[in-house]
């Protein structure tokens, strides 16, 4: 059987902690041409908000002006076999190092050339609360030891990689530098049953932008 998990949250207009609002219009004020009936439920939006919401993904142009925008990201990226390393129960702001990811990636099976590696850091149910903030953090080298293992994508279920206080976005650069985008804020990853899955995380292409509210799916196979 199939089974499909959504690893996205459900952004909440208003209580996203960061600015999203919907302004509700009627259609012809969008398009001057159609016919909206007095009363009648024919909608559109303008939409405002922050590109960094909810689960999204940061493109490489995040920090490099000369690097991938959304619209630049192969597809091939945002698609394919994931591995997900089990990194639960760590110390908050505690580093992970490289032989954490290692002796994670083992049990799930190894790391193979091209994978989406998805950080299980068990800090998805903390959304939204204080705790979130203090994740455990990814240095540079243990990105580039996952980058060098194949890495393409990589995701978290916390709201970043980055070693705290970093001025120079260190583990931001490992990634983008490489040409791998992250995504941010994944959930659900404990309702995932299999360390190997497959994952489609495509967000809308959008020339000059750097990061985007993302729908992250896996799909298990029994
Ligand atoms: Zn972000």
């Amino acid at each position: 059987m199939t089974k499909i998990i959504d690893l996205s949250h459900v952004i909440e207009p208003g209580k996203a902690g960061r600015k999203f609002t919907l302004e509700m219009v009627g259609a012809e004020t969008v398009n001057p041409n159609v016919i909206r009936l007095e009363n009648q439920w024919y909608i559109m939006h303008n939409i405002s908000m922050v590109s960094h919401i909810g689960t999204h993904i940061e493109a490489p142009y995040h920090i490099l002006k000369d690097q991938a925008d959304l619209a630049a990201i192969p597809l091939e990226t945002l698609m394919g076999p994931a591995i997900i390393l089990d990194l639960r129960g760590r110390a908050p702001k505690s580093a992970i190092g490289i032989d954490d990811v290692r002796s994670a990636a083992e049990r799930a099976g190894g790391i193979r050339p091209g994978d989406i590696v998805f950080g299980n850091l068990g800090w998805g149910p903390f959304y939204g609360t204080e705790r979130y903030a203090g994740n455990p953090y990814f240095p540079p080298e243990t990105i580039a030891w996952l980058a060098d293992h194949g890495m393409k994508l990589m995701g978290v279920d916390a709201g970043g990689v980055e070693v705290p206080g970093s001025e120079q976005h260190v583990s931001h650069y490992a990634l983008f530098s490489r040409g791998i985008p992250l995504i941010e804020n994944l959930t659900n990853l404990n309702r995932l049953s299999k360390s190997r899955v497959q994952v489609c995380a495509f967000p809308v292409a959008v020339h000059g932008l750097e990061a985007f509210p993302v729908r992250v799916v896996a799909v298990e196979e029994d």
